[in-house]
């Protein structure tokens, strides 16, 4: 693959990544910590930028977004934007590897450039791992203080920031004119350590801990919590005479009474320099008492501020460095090799837990065979560990130098672990090639109800295990005929629950076909190539006969998806020869029949709706929950109406829900909407909002 091939590929697997995590999230069952979404939404936006990608195009991540229900929101008067960043990634527009020095020479040229200037004296800064704040400012009083939401709309925590009494509520010597200052609110790491000590579960981490108390809706006992705020800029001011560059605003700030990271930065015109101090802070940062996630350059003199454009994500006039990810060394315990949902066979390194990027970590999957044999990592061994921009660990390194004598070379295994079968080579990989072996089966029908797939409300994990061993659950048609009673009879399951799953199940049949596809775990099928799939093929039917045609090697066929013509695009965006056979191949094999049969059976949505959405502007983009029962709609119909109109429906309800549409006999749905302040409309009021009343 060209450079930019490599580029555009990245960027795709990002944006399912994004999408992915974002949708964890909306259902308020968060599968990384925050810092990593930030760490992909970054390298999304920087490849994004680099590819030229427009706005439009890009998937829809707005910076932290952290609207809360139930809390007054403004307009900022200055966008609350993200930083650009230097990116050890990054690579120049012929697909070379850029260093952070050529990265951020060119970042200095292009200033230079555009103030007509020689030099550009710079300011580093610690980049405080806190939440923003915007403060304002009247007569030198406390007016309103703002979190940066969407960067557009904050959510006003005044109320908070006053009780904590650390942000200063009167400016010294400010008595006139208005001024907004940013600064970070962070909760210093004693005095988290001190206060999670009084906690029966613990918190996990300052920052996120941060952000959950200063939203809370009842300010009393804030200022117990030590959590303080560094200020470090004023975005813009009406009447108050200001200095001239951001060091003297950083001690204009701290006489004023704010606090100031005044003694952590440094002044320099040269850009090797600033990258010196950056990289040497590295060792300096572990004696903070707060978390910084890296540094931030900035230019020194604040009237060139406005004549540095911005662009729609960054300022012009900072750049931030981040810190190369934390590594550390661990003991491999054991190596496990775990068979997937298509039957790939993985080796997966157990490891004496280690805490890594906030969080512990126990397992990290080696990848492959080849990888495990390049890497040669052995049982006893001690290896470094990493998490990177990458959610996932990663086992960087064996260090040999403490290798005991007598551990062995890792054999890759020549039948599958769980049901013995004769294990096949493709590629790279190696697969165990029997549909029914037990571990495929559940890690396929885990999938199949995941929230990515068929989201089925309630069926979890643990649920779908038991279905499988307890109820003999094979097929994800399975699913769908299970009663009510069998489901009741489970463990940790009542009556209630299996309705609610029940129910989950019913509307998990609106969902069309190309969440059917994604769900059915097909080799090179992901979220992406499913839904193309679906919106080309728009029916399970024409899929079907189409892959018939194709592997009785139809030409017609195959010149649809792969054109002889190198010149031209097959019908399938990113679908080539090699893929396209082993997909219809898979699809039109007996096993993947007799599925989409009983999908039909059971009254599955195998088609396309969505192809004729008429968006209704108050619906579209905003996401539902349907509980209970609705006086007339089924919830397949609701379902399908909402989508119809360009809205989402979704199985679970979190702080990022629009609207509950509850009917009779709500459950738990409705008190969750209730406790996060989401509005609950019922079948009437939808509707109205679909214009349908
Ligand atoms: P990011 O969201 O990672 O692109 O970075 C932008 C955010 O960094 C801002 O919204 C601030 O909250 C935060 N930040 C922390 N420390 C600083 C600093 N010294 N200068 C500017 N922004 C900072
Ligand atoms: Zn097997």
């Amino acid at each position: 693959m060209g450079g930019r091939a490599k580029a555009e590929a990245e960027l795709k697997q990002l944006a399912e990544q994004i999408r992915y995590h974002e949708a964890a999230y909306r259902a308020g069952a968060p599968e990384i910590p925050d810092s990593a979404f930030d760490d992909l939404v970054d390298r999304y936006q920087e490849l994004a930028d680099d590819l030229g990608i427009d706005a439009e195009e890009r998937v829809d991540v707005r910076p932290g977004e952290d609207h809360t229900a139930g809390f007054e929101t403004v307009e900022h008067r200055v966008p609350m934007l993200s930083l650009e960043k230097l990116s050890p990634n990054r690579r120049d527009s012929s697909g070379e590897p850029m260093s952070l020095e050529d990265q951020l020479s060119a970042w200095f040229r292009r200033r230079q450039k555009e103030l007509e200037i020689d030099e550009v004296p710079v300011i580093v800064e610690p980049k405080v791992d806190g939440i923003s704040v915007s403060l304002l400012y009247v007569g030198g009083q406390l007016a309103r203080a703002v979190t940066r939401g969407d960067g557009q709309r904050g959510d006003v925590i005044t109320k908070q920031v006053r009780q904590l009494g650390t942000v200063p509520l009167k400016l010294k010597g400010v008595r006139k004119g208005e001024l907004e200052i940013r600064g970070e609110l962070y909760w210093p790491l004693t005095e988290f350590a001190r206060h999670n000590a009084t906690l029966e579960k613990p918190l996990i981490n300052p920052r996120n801990g941060c952000a959950g108390m200063m939203k809370r809706k009842d300010p009393a006992g804030l200022e117990t919590t030590g959590i303080r705020a560094f200020l470090y800029q004023v975005a813009w001011d009406e009447g108050v005479t200001l200095p001239p560059t951001q060091l003297e605003m950083l001690k204009w700030l701290a006489d004023r009474g704010g606090e100031v990271y005044l003694s952590e930065v440094f002044r320099t015109s040269s850009d090797a320099e600033a990258l010196r101090y950056c990289e040497d802070y590295d060792a300096r940062r572990q004696k903070l008492d707060y978390d910084i996630d890296g540094m931030v350059i900035k230019i020194d003199d604040l009237a060139m501020y406005a004549r540095l454009g911005a662009t729609g994500h960054h300022p012009h006039w900072g750049v931030a460095y981040k810190f190369p990810p934390e590594r550390k060394p661990t003991k491999v315990l054991d190596i496990e090799v775990s068979v997937g949902k298509s039957g790939k066979l993985t080796p997966v390194a157990i490891l004496e837990p280690v805490f890594v990027s906030g969080t512990t970590v126990s397992r990290a999957s080696l990848h492959n065979f080849v990888e495990l044999e390049r890497k040669d990592v052995r049982v006893g061994d001690t290896v470094l560990v990493e998490k990177a921009g990458e959610i996932i660990p990663q086992v960087v390194e064996v260090d040999k130098s403490r290798r005991k004598r007598g551990t062995r070379r890792f054999v890759p295994p020549s039948a599958c672990p769980t049901c013995g079968t004769e294990a096949v080579s493709e590629e790279i990989f190696v697969y165990c090639p029997n549909p029914a072996c037990p571990d495929q089966v559940r890690e396929r029908l885990r999938h199949f109800a995941s929230r990515g797939a068929m989201d089925v409300d309630g069926m979890g994990e643990v649920l779908v295990d038991q279905v499988v061993d307890k109820l003999g659950v094979r097929s994800p048609d399975d699913l769908f005929r299970l009663d009510v009673d069998a489901l009741a009879s489970l463990d940790r399951m009542g009556k209630k629950s299996a309705l609610r799953v029940k129910a989950g199940l019913d509307e998990a049949k609106g969902r069309g076909l190309g969440r059917v596809l994604n769900g059915l775990a097909i080799r090179h099928v992901g979220e992406t190539m499913a839904e193309d799939l679906a919106a080309y093929f728009k029916t399970a039917d024409a899929l079907l006969e189409f892959a018939a045609r194709y592997v009785a090697e139809d030409e017609d066929a195959i010149e649809t998806v792969a054109p002889s013509k190198s010149t031209e695009r097959g019908a399938i965006d990113g679908l080539a020869r090699k893929s396209a056979d082993s997909i219809f191949h898979e699809l039109d094999s007996p096993a993947v029949r007799r599925v989409f049969e009983g999908l039909a059976e059971v009254g599955v949505d195998l088609g396309v709706e969505a192809a004729d959405v008429r968006e209704v502007a108050d619906v579209a983009g905003k996401t539902f929950v349907l509980t209970g029962t609705l006086p007339t709609l089924k919830r397949t119909e609701a379902t399908k109406l909402i989508k119809g109109a360009g809205g989402k429906v979704s199985g679970s309800v979190s702080k990022k829900t629009d609207y509950v549409v509850a009917g009779d006999e709500a459950g738990s749905k409705l008190e969750k909407a209730q406790t996060l302040g989401v509005s609950v409309i019922d079948e009437a009021e939808l509707r109205s909002l679909l214009g349908s009343a």
